[in-house]
């Protein structure tokens, strides 16, 4: 999945490995696992990911391709928010072809910068199982409270204005190598980021469906 951070990338990534029964693999996720857990991953990270900053190549990409290597990825997996660049992409690649798989569809999210940073700055997350919500566009059904596992929800440290403004700077760049990558590969399929929620998932799905 591509797209800016706050584009419904996560939400959407969520709905389709539902559906299709593969894993979701989200390099932030594990991030943040690595940092709640304490390990020496996630503190070096968090150097990183609190600053709205891109972690180095070297580390992301191994916990990247560690991940895929695991037994629940045999039969398939979707990848959300990597790879962020071309060198994430030319390592994806190369791990792809080396175990005769293929990157079957690349859909890419696209959204207006005004209405990412108003989603992100609204964005509250579940701590405990990771679940996404908005305080406008998707709420918990009690406020504050994690639907899944009541936990209490957070704003993610790299949520605040100021942070998000720098990672759609960093993001918007980046992103549009890879668009023009993956096109070229003609795997690209570009979806409208601006469409509700529910509209978006069919949209994805007959897309899915289709190729
Ligand atoms: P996300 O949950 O995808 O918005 O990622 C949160 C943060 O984790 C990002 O702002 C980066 O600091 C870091 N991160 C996640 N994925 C990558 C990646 N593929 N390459 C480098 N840094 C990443």
């Amino acid at each position: 999945m591509l797209g800016l951070p706050g584009s419904g990338k996560g939400t959407q990534s969520e709905f389709i490995s539902n559906k299709q029964n593969i894993p979701h693999i989200s390099t932030g996720s594990l991030f943040r696992k690595a940092d709640q857990d304490g390990t020496e991953l996630g503190l070096v990270a968090r150097q990183y990911t609190a600053k709205g900053e891109l972690v180095p190549d070297e580390i992301t990409i191994g916990i990247a391709l560690e991940r895929l290597d695991q037994d629940d990825c045999s039969q398939g997996f979707l990848l959300d928010g990597f790879p962020r660049n071309l060198a994430q992409a030319e390592a994806l690649n190369q791990y792809a072809a080396a175990r005769n798989k293929m990157i079957d569809h690349v859909i890419y999210i696209e959204t207006d910068e005004a209405l990412l940073l108003e989603r992100l700055t609204g964005r509250r997350v579940c701590p405990a199982c990771g679940k996404t919500f908005h305080l406008m566009n998707h709420p918990p059904q009690i406020d504050g409270q994690c639907d899944y596992c009541s936990a209490k929800l957070i704003q993610r440290a790299d949520d605040s204005e100021e942070t998000v403004k720098e990672r759609l700077k960093v993001n918007r760049r980046l992103t549009d190598r890879l668009v023009e990558y993956y096109d070229s590969k003609s795997v690209l399929r570009t979806v409208s980021g601006s469409k509700e929620i529910h509209e978006l998932s069919e949209d994805i799905a007959e897309l899915l469906q289709r190729d």
